[in-house]
């Protein structure tokens, strides 16, 4: 398509059929003045400035409004429009303040400046609000300049409505929903609105103490796994940069211009005070003493030597970390099989999504998402299932409430009224525990009720009769009795399911933390298939992975019964030995739970722990120490001494952030996309590939660890797992693809089991029994406890426990129903006790109806709470994730905090 652009004829580049005029002027070099618009709301056209001449319109018309059509003949700065252009800009300009040194200049100061025009000094008749409570984002509203993208930004991309206007006119000023501070409004700290504000009225708090950023990085973000992309900003000279900014990545496929709290601003720890630099071995007195490099790894290699000579290599074992890159994780499994000798190797899926995998490759072959986070935008119902995606995956818990917004019929499936289930056509609040009765009972309905999609039951599955006659013992009584759900809301739900296509299914760790963790997921897997939700856009069964790599970390080979790219050991071993040049181990390897279980037994004798915090996150912390106790030696490698280090580490290795080094990061969506360095490691601290390659080259083994950088360790990685062969560090450069994506031009895979499944022609529709959880509440203890994490933390608050996060949510807190709360006598606010049979904790009561009579809810992020003291010792037999979700407990009052 040509235009005529000032004269001059322009080719408009491909794909921009339909856009507004002011990005096609943006794309071919044509910068147009404006102040009101960003492409991520629709236009207000508010401001005017981008007011353009169009050959044949009686007037000017705006350009972020304007759709481009083929032969367009447009004057952009004529004298008429640069007048106006001057003249708004002096208006807007009455009360703006004049320059001050310690704000950096935004882009309405550079158009003031390109305009010659400068600020009255006119003092408003109105006292603007100044506000500097919030810890990452400070406000001055005598710099608003009334295009209201804050106000347009809050509302259409996170959907949280803080910014409200006030008063009229030129006196018009606009302030948080709490009418006093942004800190106790209802914001997310989403940073969206210093984003898009294009005056400084919003910016942020660090750009100010710190001064504007002087370079940029594009990386990806080291939290959840919705990959989102970001833009590092950091000043400072070269070895004590600090990030003083970080801006969303406009175009990332993966996360659309948008970050929440934790990609924007958590990043604080990577320059904390306690950050380790020098490795630290542990003396006979207790204590750990800081050591050299050298000494550090001779250490950590004499120990796990000594483990593996005496006890033999199952008695060792080896934990990646989901932090780490896919090239750090390759060369973890790499290390424990080729140079320990031992399939012992793991990471944290194992406690959080292990199910999701497992699931999946059951009811498709392959154990990922079936689909794109952009078939949000596709899915014609959602269905979301023990996720609480707006705390927990917030990008794209932020799409999918949109959507809601915008009247797309949802069912949320969730014990706790979270946001999402609040925007929900249907809440269904089941007791936790009876996800299977529930997918049953929906399942039934649609059987039942001729709802199945015949058409693609008959090409694509088999098992539909036998499966069906499983169903007959789901009535809908017997599954309202289980669930605790009315019969007429799961009618209602198998109806809406059924019947508005495509529907797309999102869940969380509220499907997998069960003993019927992998049960779940093929139940809900069975739901997609009778449905012919699967295969299409806008469908599927699609795990938000928890964290930034976790789902990477297992892939590329942290798993012990499956090598890089998940391939089953029997099958790839053959290759790996090829092109590893060395033999693998054959005995079985164990799974995190079950070393832990080996350790607690006496027999598993040293580990190495990667970027995990063993300890403190996984359940029954009373059973964990005793296991950790037994260790010989305890190598962990981390940014910082953990609380698991800190108890039983033999030898402490300093690790860098993810924005101290280079490789790559897997999203949910299985995108691969880049991780750049954005600063000099801190101190002495290393990345995991050096520390492993390192301790091979200790342990005798020099050859197949010897890279020279990340893009050579994933280029092995390409060799071993076909899937990602076409995925180049020289593509990435371009974006993140998906894979399968098999070949240099492929495009990568945004659907999966379009036309066949992974390993099999037709997905088996099976049967699921119910196990019920041994989590029941008794006299003793009548409640049941569930738990989660929270927006403003991650985890076990490793990295967000050490950045100004902790203003925004100090402690954790334990969600109690009213009428719970009067009969144990808890007030809101204070201190509780709570106690089950395997350990107690000390928590803050939140009297809330978000959760149901009968149960409780926590976060777990705090050392000082420790929660998992409490949580009990149930695993998904498939899987052996533990059962963080279901907990008898009693709550006891403590008074006042
Ligand atoms: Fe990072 Fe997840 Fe937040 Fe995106 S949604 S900015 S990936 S924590």
């Amino acid at each position: 398509m040509e235009i005529l652009v000032n004269g001059s004829t322009c080719q408009v580049p491909k794909g921009s059929d339909g856009e507004k005029l002011l990005s096609v002027l943006k794309k071919i070099g044509v910068s147009v003045p404006h102040l009101c618009s960003d492409p991520r709301f629709p236009p207000s056209s508010s401001c005017r400035l981008c007011e353009v001449e169009v050959e044949g319109s009686s007037r000017p018309v705006c350009a972020c409004a304007t759709p481009v059509v083929a032969g367009m003949k447009i004057k952009t700065h004529t004298p008429e429009l640069e007048s106006f252009r001057k003249a708004a800009l002096g208006f807007l300009a009455r009360h703006f303040p004049v320059a001050d040194p310690c704000h950096p200049p935004g882009i309405f100061e550079g158009y003031l400046k390109q305009y010659g025009v400068e600020s009255s000094g006119e003092a408003p008749t109105w006292e603007p609000i100044r506000d500097s409570a919030h810890p990452y984002i400070h406000v001055d509203m005598s710099r608003c300049v009334h295009c209201y993208r804050c106000v347009h930004i809050c509302n259409d991309l996170q959907g949280q409505f803080v910014w409200k206007t006030l008063r009229r006119g030129s006196a018009l000023t606009v302030m948080p929903d709490s009418g006093t501070t942004l800190k106790e409004s209802s914001c997310v700290s989403c940073g969206a609105c210093v984003d898009t504000c294009p005056s400084g009225a919003l910016e942020d708090a660090r750009v100010i103490e710190q001064g504007a950023p002087e370079a940029w990085t594009k990386t990806t973000c080291p939290y959840c796994g919705v990959g989102c992309e970001l833009n590092v900003g950091v000043r400072g000279s070269a070895h004590e940069r600090a990030i003083v900014s970080v801006r969303p990545v406009m175009d990332s496929p993966s996360s659309k211009g948008h970050l929440c709290v934790k990609g924007r601003y958590s990043t604080g720890y990577v320059g904390a005070a306690d950050r380790l630099s020098r490795p630290l071995v542990r003396q006979k007195d207790g204590s750990l003493k800081e050591v050299s490099w050298e000494e550090g790894l001779a250490e950590a290699a004499k120990q796990l030597k000594k483990a593996r000579d005496d006890h033999g290599p199952r008695a060792v074992g080896v934990l990646g970390s989901a932090r780490g890159t896919n090239e750090e994780a390759y060369l973890t499994h790499k290390f424990a099989r080729v140079v320990l000798g031992t399939n012992n190797v793991d990471c944290c899926a194992r406690v959080c999504h292990a199910p999701s995998a497992a699931g999946a490759k059951i009811a498709f072959g392959t154990g990922a998402a079936t689909n794109s986070f952009d078939d949000i935008e596709l899915a014609g119902l959602l269905f979301l299932c023990g996720t609480n995606a707006t705390e927990n995956h917030p990008v794209v818990g932020a799409r999918i409430k949109q959507r809601q917004l915008k009247g797309v019929p949802s069912i949320v499936i969730d014990p706790r009224r979270t946001e999402l289930a609040a925007h929900a056509t249907i809440h269904l609040q089941l007791k936790p525990g009876t996800n299977i009765p529930l997918f049953n009972g929906l399942a039934r309905v649609i059987v039942d009720e001729g709802l199945v999609d015949q058409e693609f039951v008959r090409t694509r599955t088999e098992g539909l009769d036998e499966y069906a006659q499983g169903l007959r013992e789901w009535d809908l009584k017997r599954v309202s009795m289980l669930t605790g759900v009315p019969e007429e809301l799961i009618q209602k739900a198998a109806r809406l399911y059924a019947t508005v296509r495509p529907a797309m299914s999102l869940h969380g760790l509220g499907m997998t933390e069960h003993i019927q963790g992998t049960d779940s997921v093929v139940a809900l897997a069975n739901l997609a298939l009778i449905t012919g939700n699967v295969g299409k856009r806008g469908s599927g069964v699609n795990p938000l992975r928890g964290q930034n790599n976790v789902q990477g970390t297992a892939v590329m080979g942290c798993e012990p019964a499956s090598l890089t790219g998940s391939q089953k050991f029997e099958l790839a071993s053959e290759n790996h030995e090829r092109i590893w040049q060395a033999k693998l181990p054959r005995e079985p390897g164990l799974t995190l739970m079950e070393m832990l279980d080996e350790a607690h037994a006496g027999r598993m004798k040293s580990l190495l722990m990667i970027g995990y915090d063993v300890y403190f996150s996984n359940p029954n912390a009373h059973w964990t120490h005793e296991a950790m106790k037994k260790l010989d030696s305890l190598i962990v490698v981390d940014p910082f001494l953990t609380k698991t280090a800190e108890a039983f580490a033999t030898v402490v290795l300093p690790a860098v952030t993810s924005f101290e080094k280079d490789g790559t990061f897997m999203n949910g969506e299985r995108r691969i996309q880049r991780v750049r360095q954005a600063l000099a490691p801190f101190g002495e601290a290393k990345n995991d590939s050096e520390i492993v390659s390192a301790l091979a080259q200790q342990l005798g083994i020099k050859k197949g660890f010897e890279f020279l950088d990340a893009s050579q360790i994933w280029d092995e990685i390409r060799m071993l797992w076909p899937a990602v062969f076409g995925i180049t560090y020289e593509r990435l450069e371009k974006g993140g693809l998906q894979w399968p994506c098999p070949t240099l031009d492929s495009p990568g895979v945004e659907v999966l089991h379009t036309n066949s499944f992974s390993g099999f022609e037709k997905a088996k529709v099976r049967g699921i029994a119910y196990r019920p959880t041994a989590q029941r509440e008794s006299s003793d203890y009548p409640l049941i406890l569930n738990t989660g994490r929270s927006l403003n933390h991650f985890n076990v608050a490793t990295m967000t426990g050490r950045t100004r996060n902790r203003e925004l949510m100090p402690d954790d807190l334990l969600e109690i129903h009213p009428e719970d709360a009067a009969s144990y006598g808890v007030q809101d606010g204070e201190k509780v006790c709570i106690e089950s049979q395997y350990g107690k904790f000390v928590s803050t009561a939140w009297v809330t109806s978000k959760v149901r009579r009968g149960e409780l809810f926590t976060t777990f992020h705090s050392w000082d709470s420790f929660v998992n003291h409490a949580i009990g010792t149930g695993r998904d037999p498939v899987t052996g994730t533990p059962e963080y979700k279901v907990t008898a407990v009693r709550v006891r009052s403590l008074g006042a905090s």
